[in-house]
């Protein structure tokens, strides 16, 4: 059968899809999976929050975004859902779980082998007794490298890859670690081509970048328009890539959005950010440089439809 990508709304045709945004966020509850009123939010108020952004993204090229706010930050069906409903793109839904501090007790417990059943079932079935099927797997590695829980979920999450054919996206801050990870991965068989790592611009060293990539995995620059990364050096990072050969294994996004259920208004602290820079700034930036615009489609719709359809 065809590939395709697994939304909120059902899979659709990878054909159907243009500009994907691999990295962003809807709904996110960083209080963690402990807290009595976890990831509980009003659809409607989220939907009133967000919605703009999500519009005014849909009228600038994107047609897919994927939620990266995973179970245990805040994975909402019902927010998700009504989301959908209301804006004109696809939303991507995770499986996976994020760092230890952030695992439920229920999921903590599991064997390897479960774990990978669920995200398996998640993956193939539907998310929560819904018909809804994850349309990847978002992990997170804790910021001083793989505790022996995530050394888990990595082999659990390579199982339910090999058994679907989703690709497994990893929060991974710095080479040292994601080296780590991926070796991981490959020893449980995973072929690195269904890996993506994740805010790969916390490793300053292009070489690293280069070899992961080198190894099949995509090196994901994920803070596009974000005012704590010098956008400058983001693009100079990008542009080195490509003229690398490496535009094949790129993918950009804006690490952005992140209602907050947890504020009176949702919103997060530094106020919500859109999704728009991509388009507005950092895709002209790129042609400025000299990458084609063949390119540029090459890295933003054919790459995240090659990473994400399965
Ligand atoms: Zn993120």
């Amino acid at each position: 059968m065809a590939k395709r990508i697994h939304t909120v709304k059902g899979t659709v045709e990878i054909d159907s899809l243009g500009l994907i945004l691999p990295h962003e966020h809807l709904f996110t509850d960083l209080r963690g999976p402990n807290v009595p009123d976890y990831a509980q939010g009003e659809p409607s108020a989220v939907v009133k929050v967000v919605e703009p952004f999500l519009t005014a993204a849909s009228a600038a090229g994107v047609t897919a975004l994927v939620e990266c706010s995973t179970v245990g930050v805040g994975r909402n069906l019902a927010v998700l859902r009504a989301l959908a409903d209301e804006v004109p793109l696809q939303i991507v839904p995770p499986t996976g779980v994020y760092r230890d501090a952030y695992v439920p007790e229920s999921l903590r417990e599991m064997s390897e082998s479960e774990l990978a059943d669920l995200w398996t079932k998640e993956l193939t079935d539907g998310i929560e007794r819904t018909a809804i099927r994850a349309g990847f797997i978002k992990l997170a590695m804790s910021d001083d490298g793989p505790t022996s829980l995530e050394i888990r979920n990595l082999k659990a999450a390579a199982r339910a890859s090999q058994n679907t054919g989703a690709v497994i996206a990893s929060h991974t801050i710095g080479g040292r670690i994601a080296k780590q990870e991926m070796d991981v991965l490959e020893e449980a068989g995973l072929d690195l081509q269904r890996f993506i790592w994740v805010h790969a611009q916390t490793e300053r060293d292009i070489s690293i970048l280069q070899e992961a990539a080198g190894r099949g995995a995509y090196v994901e620059l994920d803070t596009v328009g974000a005012p704590y990364q010098s956008q400058p050096e983001l693009l100079a990072t990008a542009v080195a890539l490509i003229e690398a050969g490496l535009d094949d294994h790129l993918l950009l996004s804006h690490d952005a959005g992140w209602y907050n259920p947890a504020s009176s208004d949702g919103l997060p602290e530094q106020g919500y950010r859109g999704y728009t820079a991509l388009t507005k700034d950092f895709i002209p930036a790129l042609l400025t440089r000299g990458v084609s615009a063949e390119q540029v489609r090459r890295i933003t719709v054919d790459n995240p439809v090659q990473a994400f359809a399965f």
